[in-house]
């Protein structure tokens, strides 16, 4: 209220040295626990839904801290988003993937393909292209084994310069999907600009849609347009049979979440191979 405004005013100072303090703490907790080896993947199965088939994983972040226990991704990625910490994480997850990929290729699993999560910093980080390209050569892999996810959100910190890293990447033969996609503005104008492979349904319009007759449109209306584009089709968070036997009867490519696999931390995931990961 009008009243409180005073009140209100310092609170709201108060509340952001608070974050701006937590702030420091986490980039700092952050630079150790990447000395400390902290962090590490967990590995979501992706499958091709009419055959079952595992197609490759979504690495997925991980940071077991000594005292805080677990601390989930949506914890501190956005707090440290815009921060040099991001690129350096960046840099570990994109060496991980291409050793997840060499352990996976040892194991008799050429064709499997490994997706990491690149935030806005990293595609303005002008490191990033030869970071990749050194991986390509030292690892001796293929671009395309490895897919680039971003969010439309991704695009907004500086549209051209991001758009111009991905061309350049695409042209190398990396592969780039669209996480979350239908929760970010502008989505269908900026798909025409970029050069996406593929496209990722966010999981809110998966969770409900046998319940949920527009969440339902909603899909059955992403895998059609991007069906029609050329491009592939991925629905996150699928929960249960039902949305499963949905997905394939509307002809949805590639199936990701809890029904399928949760993901599977890297230390357990080779044992599993190749017998427990099938749908
Ligand atoms: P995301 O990229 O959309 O990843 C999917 C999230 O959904 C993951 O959460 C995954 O564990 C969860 N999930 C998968 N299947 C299901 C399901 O069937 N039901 C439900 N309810 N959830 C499901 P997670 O691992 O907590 O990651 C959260 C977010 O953190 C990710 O969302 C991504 O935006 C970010 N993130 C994770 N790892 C990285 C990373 O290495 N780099 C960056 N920049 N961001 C990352
Ligand atoms: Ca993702
Ligand atoms: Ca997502
Ligand atoms: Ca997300």
């Amino acid at each position: 209220s009008k009243d409180a405004g005073g009140g209100q005013y310092s609170i709201f100072n108060e509340k952001m040295q608070i974050n701006a303090l937590r702030k420091v703490e986490i980039e700092k907790e952050v630079r150790d626990a990447l000395d400390k080896g902290e962090f590490s993947f967990a590995l979501q199965p992706q499958v091709d839904i009419s055959s079952g088939k595992l197609l490759g994983f979504e690495a997925l972040i991980r940071w077991f801290h000594p005292v805080r226990g677990f601390v989930p991704p949506d914890e501190f990625i956005p707090v440290i988003e815009n921060s040099g910490y991001m690129l350096e994480i960046g840099y570990w997850g994109i060496k991980r993937a291409f050793l997840i990929l060499q352990r996976l290729d040892e194991l008799g699993f050429k064709e499997l393909k490994v997706a990491v999560n690149l935030s806005a910093s990293q595609f303005l980080d002008p490191d990033l292209i030869p970071f990749l390209e050194g991986q390509l050569k030292t690892f001796e892999r293929d671009a395309s084994q490895i897919e680039l996810e971003l969010t439309e959100r991704t695009l907004v910190a500086d549209i051209e310069q991001t758009l111009e890293t991905m061309q350049q990447l695409k042209k190398r033969g990396f592969i780039f999907s669209i996480d979350d996609f239908g929760t970010g503005y502008s989505s269908l104008a900026y798909l025409k600009q970029m050069p996406v492979d593929i496209i990722k349904i966010d999981r809110s319009f998966v969770s409900n849609m046998e319940n949920n007759s527009a969440d339902m449109q909603i899909v059955s209306s992403i895998i059609a347009m991007v069906k029609k584009l050329g491009m592939t089709v991925v629905a996150e968070g699928v929960e249960n049979s039902i949305q499963m036997k949905m997905l394939k009867n509307l002809e949805c490519t590639i199936g990701q979440g809890y029904f399928i696999s949760r993901p599977i931390p890297e230390s357990d995931l080779y044992e599993l191979l190749p017998d427990k990961i099938h749908y």
